[in-house]
């Protein structure tokens, strides 16, 4: 008896909950994407595409359904190219959904020095390894909300990705679904606040982090953005989706005062904290799993402005 009820037990707990991401998987993710090899990931390279298809690849070993098609990978064009953003998603209990984005591509590389790859570490293979991060968390469980996880490209070109997916019309049914979209923005330091701690970008227009950490797990905490000045809300992807008056957020732990990495060849993974960025990919899985279309409902005050 001892032994069958434990046996389902274990059946149940593979099949039906979550699983924790490990710190080795992150290392490997984000050094994957912040390899020399990737050449800093800029749109219109032939890495670029590489690192698009081996995030589909992520995206196809936690069993992620398409968006669109036959494929991860949604092309558009750029300069007379086709490039892409990779796009998949979980089906949970409810169609209501939670958008998981960051942007893969970075600036290339350098022609005048000894090292010659801007890695993006921070920017934003850290944001891509939450994201993919998220995504084998939930791997092995149905959650209450379905969820999409977006690679957007181009942002370092003027956001052109996520102005491209947004706009698909073959996407509009589903982003009426969504709830909330929360894009990870330079995620790999320990914020101001501290471990465990990210900052959102415009809290002052939804009460999103109010709600999110009244649920929140092990002390992860998201603080309201210190940088104001910076008008960092309408300078990152999720405000290609305000537009369309979707609650949509960056989430950062990036400190615009002080970093020096910011655009510049050190940003490569001696800058990145993978204890932190564990801990934060693993309570924010949690904390998602405790969110139901019931209890999670964030709307915007009448303070954004839309365009
Ligand atoms: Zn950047």
């Amino acid at each position: 008896m001892y032994r069958i009820s434990f046996l389902l037990i274990l059946m149940y707990s593979t099949l039906n909950y979550a699983q924790e991401v490990s710190k080795e998987r992150v290392i490997t993710v984000l050094s994957k994407l912040a390899s020399d090899e990737m050449k800093g990931r800029e749109i219109g390279t032939p890495e670029n595409d590489s690192a698009a298809i081996y995030i589909a690849k992520q995206f196809a070993d936690n069993k992620l359904r398409y968006c669109i098609g036959d494929s991860y990978l949604v092309p558009f064009e750029y300069k007379g190219k086709t490039v892409y953003n990779v796009c998949g998603i979980k089906k949970g209990k409810s169609d209501k959904i939670l958008a998981f984005t960051a942007h893969f591509d970075h600036i290339g590389t350098s022609e005048n020095t000894e090292d010659k790859v801007f890695n993006g570490a921070d920017d934003n293979a850290s944001g891509v390894t939450t994201v993919i991060g998220l995504a084998d968390f939930f791997k092995t469980e149905k959650p209450d909300f379905s969820m999409m996880f977006i690679a957007f490209n181009g942002e370092e070109k003027g956001m052109k990705g996520s102005k491209a997916i947004s706009d698909l019309e073959s996407l509009q049914s589903k982003y009426q679904n969504i709830t909330a979209l929360f894009n990870f923005e330079m995620v790999a330091t320990v914020s101001k606040f501290g471990p465990n701690a990210l900052y959102m970008t415009g809290d002052e227009f939804s009460d999103l982090d109010e709600l999110f950490n009244g649920r929140a797990v092990n002390g992860l905490q998201i603080f309201p953005d210190p940088y104001l000045g910076q008008n960092l809300f309408y300078r990152s992807d999720n405000v290609s989706f305000v537009k369309k008056k979707i609650v949509a957020h960056s989430f950062s732990t990036v400190d615009m005062n002080t970093a020096r990495h910011y655009h510049q060849l050190n940003d490569n993974l001696e800058i990145v904290n993978f204890d932190n960025l564990t801990q934060i990919i693993n309570n924010m899985g949690k904390t998602f799993e405790k969110l139901t279309p019931e209890n999670f409902k964030p709307t915007y005050n009448n303070k954004v402005d839309f365009n």
